[in-house]
């Protein structure tokens, strides 16, 4: 069994405490390894060595940046395979998924901050008749902390460390206990592509224990967090009045809008992924499908008969479209809102059920799941269920989609299928949501500004964004 260890001050470290958490394969339901559940001591050493190694990497030159982040980034794609294997072990998620996506999208995201960098710049204002200049520095925060969920892990852990790196601060970083894995197999790629010690620190267990020691921390200059509402707002209370910087990336409970006028055959096809990708773990699905009434028999005929023919089995196998579900008290979670369905008031076309594959009888697996509701209030509605689970209802006019689409407490991600402008243009503007999709879906572009509204969180991640959240503007002003 292998152990995961912390990586603190460029050591692999067991926890002070020698307290270990068992981590679970969802595919089979089996302990595979164990993680260090870490307490204030081991956090208290993770915070000293970043502080130790800010001086110096804080000051090192953009290039000199820029190019360890590189070479990260390129190991990375050298040992995809293993890191495949591994996140697909970890989270119960297709092999081929984490091959397509999970794991080129986490060198991309060290890629990608190591060229923004090279074009990132300050402004400079001229006070005309005051025989003035101010320029505006862009100095790195110091010690911060980033704290990932266990949906897309070394994916959304690697969007948070690499624009924290590469803008000249240290990091104490937090993987999802429940998937841990990955992250650790990044300390040893960071560390063999000559990221200096004390720059980069993992530490690994729970959130109330190794989360709660980061967040309270006085040295910790910043907190990026990427997990549900619920724990969003605890470390905003607990933050907050510390004047902690804060990104909370938090849930979401998207609207897809899908209008008579859209690309049919593409949107069809498109839905069935933005539904069930990732067993509809990923905070950016569209779990509330609203269709305009003229096509919405022929929608649910032909989306039900897509959804039934997926097929649910072991991560490693090639047919397999949805893998596992995290772990067993997820399951158990995303089956208690299919149970009961009918409580609330849905109809469950079809899926439904737990599901046993052959060999691996103690997995997480459940069919995924379409639900016909007839109000948008029902809690299948207006809780996030983050599992195979989608709801189906129709809508009459573009106002009523409208009200449907912002009649929910979250407001991350929107999709709309049409193919009228003005439809797109009216709706693009007043759906509450950070991220809008016309016509596609989980389209991305490094460079855009990425979070959601309302209770899916405060502040964005990617590009600029990014850099700017993990820096402090100063303002000189020079008077001759
Ligand atoms: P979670 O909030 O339970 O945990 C997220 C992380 O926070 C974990 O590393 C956990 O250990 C840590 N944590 C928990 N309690 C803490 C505390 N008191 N102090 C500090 N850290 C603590 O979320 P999860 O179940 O891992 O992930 C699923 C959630 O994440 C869903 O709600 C999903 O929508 C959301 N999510 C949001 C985005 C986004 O970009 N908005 C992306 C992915 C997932």
């Amino acid at each position: 069994m292998q152990n995961i260890l912390n990586y603190i001050n460029g050591e692999f470290l067991e926890p002070q405490s020698q307290e270990w958490l068992d981590n679970y394969e969802p595919s089979s339901g089996k302990v595979y390894s164990k993680i260090p559940n870490s307490d204030e001591r081991d956090v208290a050493l993770a915070v000293k060595a970043a502080e130790n190694a800010f001086p110096n990497w804080s000051k090192t030159t953009i290039d000199e940046r820029s190019s360890i982040l590189q070479r990260i980034s390129e190991s990375i794609l050298e040992n995809l395979e293993i890191l495949v294997i591994a996140e697909a072990k970890d989270n119960g998620k297709p092999e081929s998924l984490a091959r397509a996506v999970d794991i080129p999208r986490a060198a991309s995201n060290f890629k990608f901050f190591s060229q923004a960098i090279t074009q990132f710049s300050t402004n400079a204002h001229e006070s005309v008749g005051l025989n003035a200049v101010n320029y505006t520095l862009r100095k790195p925060l110091g010690v911060v902390g980033c704290i990932s969920p266990w949906n897309l892990p070394l994916y959304l852990f690697t969007w948070k460390i690499a624009p924290a790196l590469v803008s000249g601060n240290c990091v104490v970083a937090k993987p999802s206990e429940v998937t841990p894995m990955t992250a650790y197999l990044l300390s040893n790629i960071c560390h063999n592509a000559g990221l200096p010690k004390g720059v980069l620190n993992i530490v690994h267990g729970l959130g109330t224990t190794t989360g709660q020691a980061i967040i309270e921390h006085p040295n910790v200059k910043a907190i990026s967090f990427t997990g549900g509402t619920a724990t969003g707002e605890h470390i905003a209370r607990t933050a907050a009045p510390m004047f902690k910087k804060l990104s909370l990336e938090l849930g979401g409970k998207n609207p897809n809008l899908i209008f008579a006028d859209c690309d049919y055959d593409k949107m069809l096809e498109t839905t069935v992924r933005s539904s069930f990708a990732n067993q509809g773990q990923i905070c950016l699905c569209g779990s509330r499908i609203f269709v305009e009434a003229s096509i919405y028999d022929k929608f649910k005929t032909d989306f039900v008969n897509k959804v039934s023919q997926l097929n649910v089995g072991h991560p490693s196998s090639k047919d397999t479209n949805v893998g596992a579900l995290v772990s067993k008290p997820h399951l158990e979670k995303v089956f208690s809102y299919i149970d009961k369905a009918e409580t609330y008031g849905g109809k469950i076309l079809t899926g439904g059920n737990k599901v046993t594959v052959k060999g691996y009888e103690d997995g997480y697996y459940l069919e995924p799941t379409v639900i016909e509701v007839s109000s948008n209030d029902c809690k299948l509605n207006q809780e996030e269920i983050f599992g195979p689970v989608v709801t189906l209802m129709p809508f009459k006019t573009e106002e009523e989609a409208l009200q449907l689409a912002n009649g929910v407490r979250y407001g991350l991600a929107a999709t709309i299928w049409t193919n009228n402008l003005n439809r797109t243009m009216r709706l693009s503007s007043e759906i509450e949501a950070g991220i809008v999709w016309v016509n596609t879906w989980m389209m991305r572009d490094l460079r855009t500004p990425f979070g959601g509204m309302k209770d899916s969180g405060v502040g964005r991640e990617g590009g600029f964004e990014a850099l700017r959240f993990f820096t402090e503007p100063k303002n000189v002003c020079i008077s001759y």
